[in-house]
């Protein structure tokens, strides 16, 4: 799709402001930010909202009495020289069980009552299309986060 340059940052801003609509949204949750100065991305702008959205809603429907939700965003090259944003969105929801670690990509998995299973096979999805990687760290009872690596400029998929 149409790329552009974005400022992952400021992506993240407008979804943290977007989520003062949600009706569960609630004061007990904490939002720590840890922002690069470094998040310019080649990407399409609509797919990044997706990433986003999904992930941070996940981690606030993880956490229903409240919790901490943090949100990082680094830079870093690899060996080859590649130049990457790291985006990392972790909460100190409940987790998840290392038997459902290995479906959560899978469309249409959902432990949850009203859930659809989509989010995560989208992200997936985009992600693998932008060239880039997903890993996930999760302890059931502390939290989770969501690992994100982006190139940072990618023309050809
Ligand atoms: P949905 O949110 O509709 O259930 P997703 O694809 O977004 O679908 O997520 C699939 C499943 O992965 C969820 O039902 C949940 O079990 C698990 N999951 C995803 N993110 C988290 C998280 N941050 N904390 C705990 N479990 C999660
Ligand atoms: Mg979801």
């Amino acid at each position: 799709g149409n790329k552009e340059w974005i400022n992952l940052n400021e992506l993240i801003e407008e979804i943290l402001e977007s989520l003062l609509y949600i009706p569960d949204w609630t004061d007990e949750i904490k939002i720590e930010k840890n922002l690069s100065d470094a998040a310019m991305l080649y990407v399409n702008r609509t797919e990044m909202q997706h990433v986003l959205w999904n992930l941070i809603i996940n981690a606030l429907q993880a956490m229903p009495g409240g919790g901490r939700l943090s949100i990082e965003t680094r830079s870093f090259i690899d060996e080859s020289g590649e130049d990457f944003v790291q985006l990392l969105i972790g909460d100190s929801g409940n987790g998840i069980s290392s038997e459902d670690l290995e479906k959560i990509y899978q469309p249409f998995f959902t432990t949850k009552e009203r859930g659809t299973g989509l989010g995560l096979a989208i992200v997936g999805r985009i992600i693998e299309n932008c060239s880039g990687f997903l890993a996930v760290d999760s302890e059931i009872g502390k939290g989770t986060v969501f690992r994100v690596c982006l190139p940072r400029s990618r023309e050809i998929q």
